[in-house]
């Protein structure tokens, strides 16, 4: 059979027939910046060639994150220029392809593959590691190895393209219900926020906690207020606007503080007694708040953390004694500042957390399967608006949940 050259959007190649050229939305180093002109559309070379444990997959639909914000302003890392001496997974293209969010089509599989076949349906969790890596190989958690990489982000070949060169065992079912830009919009935030919730034991949310969950209504939060839910817990919602916090509510947060009340935000002085007696007030008005949601002056035994350096000290404050603040992020930034005092003397704990292991991804997606957790896919964008998407983010226009975008789906 003839192969053609390149099959343009909304054509499909005959299942398991790879094209050598196909279509993708790329970022280089001399475009570093603003999202919406960081990523151009380009003809670039199908990754073909496939390591034993590899698939190749025809992207469907792809999810947008903030990481790709960050990929696009080359801040705080570089993502292109040490990927020629990746030690475990080197790369010498030279450009970015984003997208750490897929759902599609297993289109080949590397000769070692066993847990897919070329046309499963599938959504791809973005966690990437070497069996070669010496914790992988002593049979610990991938997340502690030096090899581990968020495909899509530390990696190229991410589903901002038609194919993707993923790992077989990223690939987990694709839910029956959801469409595909839906099955697109979930995995990264939802498996992150699993594991914040649920993978640091003895804090591991349970039935009657309260979980304060800071952006309530964005991609983490989303999925944070409806796990802390499932287990039974009583997720309580920080947001910026009065009806993201109805949207919360819709989901299962038991209220929600506006921020905008407050104004202690960012690093308390704590060498200036007066400037800190105005911040300590605002936040014990702020706790004030939470117990008056919860009905009772419960403080959080979790609270869910990732704007970083305005609410780290809140959030240390706030949290109850035995409690833990888990910490995936610092998008306000990341000189946070802690109180000693009251981490030792009320013994909490600062937990930083990142992505999740494929064990806490596939309980996730059983959450998803089940219909316990709904993906709050909020809006599809075409394959050309990839970059306006980001950049909407960027912003913090975007609207409640998670955005998709179309690649080779038609809806
Ligand atoms: P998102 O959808 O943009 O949501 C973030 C939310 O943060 C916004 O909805 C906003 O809600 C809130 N926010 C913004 N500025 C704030 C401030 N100054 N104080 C308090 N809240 C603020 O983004 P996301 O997908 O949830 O991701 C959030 C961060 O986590 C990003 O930096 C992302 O890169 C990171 N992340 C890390 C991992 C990991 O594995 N380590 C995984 C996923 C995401 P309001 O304006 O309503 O308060």
């Amino acid at each position: 059979m003839t192969t053609k050259t390149l099959y343009v959007l909304g054509e499909t190649p005959p299942t398991g027939v790879v094209p050598p050229k196909m279509i993708a939305q790329v970022i280089r180093q001399e475009r570093y910046g603003n999202p919406t002109t960081a990523f151009k559309i380009e003809e670039v070379d199908t990754p073909n060639e496939l390591r034993p444990d590899e698939v190749l997959v025809w992207v469907m639909a792809a999810g947008v994150n903030y990481n790709n914000v960050w990929a696009s302003l080359g801040k705080p890392v570089d993502v292109i220029a040490p990927r020629p001496r990746d030690k475990y997974f080197p790369d010498p293209s030279g450009f970015h392809i984003g997208g750490s969010d897929a759902s599609g089509i297993v289109w080949k599989v590397g000769s070692a593959v066993n847990n897919v076949k070329v046309g499963d349906e599938v959504v791809l969790h973005c966690g990437q590691w070497s069996r070669e890596d010496p914790v992988v190989k002593a049979g610990k958690d991938p997340m502690f190895g030096q090899s581990f990489r968020i495909w899509g982000y530390e990696t190229s070949w991410g589903s901002f393209a038609q194919f993707t060169k993923a790992q077989a065992q990223q690939c987990l079912p694709k839910p029956k219900h959801l469409s595909w830009a839906s099955s697109a919009a979930y995995m990264l935030v939802g498996a992150t926020a699993y594991r914040m919730l649920r993978g640091w034991p003895p804090n591991q949310v349970q039935k009657g906690d309260v979980v304060l969950v800071w952006g309530g209504s964005g991609g983490l939060g989303t999925q944070a207020i409806q796990i802390a839910k499932s287990f039974g817990a009583i997720p309580v919602a920080v947001v910026s606007k009065d009806d993201a916090g109805e949207y919360c509510k819709s989901l299962g947060a038991k209220g929600f503080i506006n921020r905008k009340e407050f104004e202690h935000w960012g690093r308390p002085d704590l060498r200036n007694q007066d400037s800190y007696n105005a911040w300590l007030a605002d936040a014990k008005r702020f706790g004030g708040r939470i117990w008056e949601i919860v009905g009772d002056r419960i403080n959080p035994q979790l609270v869910f953390e990732h704007p970083g350096e305005d609410t780290i000290p809140t959030s240390i404050f706030v949290c109850d004694r035995g409690g833990m603040v888990v910490v995936c992020a610092g998008t306000t930034g990341y000189a946070a500042q802690a109180d000693l005092r009251y981490l030792w003397m009320h013994q909490k704990r600062l937990q930083g957390s990142h992505f999740a292991n494929d064990v806490q991804s596939a309980e996730y997606n059983e959450l998803v399967l089940r219909k316990e957790v709904d993906p709050c896919h909020s809006e599809t964008f075409a394959f050309e608006d990839i970059p306006k998407a980001h950049q909407l983010m960027y912003e913090n226009k975007h609207k409640p949940g998670n955005m998709s975008c179309l690649v080779n789906a038609k809806e």
